[in-house]
């Protein structure tokens, strides 16, 4: 990918992740998840057609941005790419801020699990085993 097509993706990307971003506020966080997961298959099967061009192109576009955007509202802390960072907290723009966890009421609860009962046992000596 040569420097202008590198300029045109993260432009186009900088408009359509926020498009699809608000388009997806709606959704729950496993509706989103599902969308991320179905559009890096898009992605993985034709992101060559970002770089190359051909039929798949557009499609492959679309998933990439909407897969970002599905992520920059579920993934704690959002996504980067490339330089380029979307996430829950409107207007940031850096990937290192402070970002609350998007979704606390669904955090998994830090338990402090029972301590194991300690059984000291005694091993007989070497000479009594056998
Ligand atoms: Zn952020």
């Amino acid at each position: 990918m040569d420097e202008m097509q590198r300029f045109v993706l993260l432009e186009t990307l900088r408009l359509a992740v926020p498009e699809h971003m608000d388009d997806l506020r709606g959704f729950t966080p496993e509706q989103r998840c599902e969308i991320a997961k179905a559009c890096a298959a898009i992605v993985g099967s034709h992101g060559d057609a970002l770089q190359f061009g051909g039929k798949h192109c557009a499609e492959a576009f679309n998933a990439l941005a909407r897969g970002l955007a599905a992520a920059a509202l579920t993934a704690w802390g959002g996504v980067t790419f490339d330089g380029l960072h979307w996430c829950a907290i409107p207007g940031c723009a850096d990937a290192n801020a402070d970002h609350p966890q998007p979704h606390p009421e669904r955090a998994p609860r830090r338990s402090v699990p029972k301590p194991r009962t300690v059984v000291d046992l005694h091993l007989p000596e070497p000479d009594q085993a056998a």
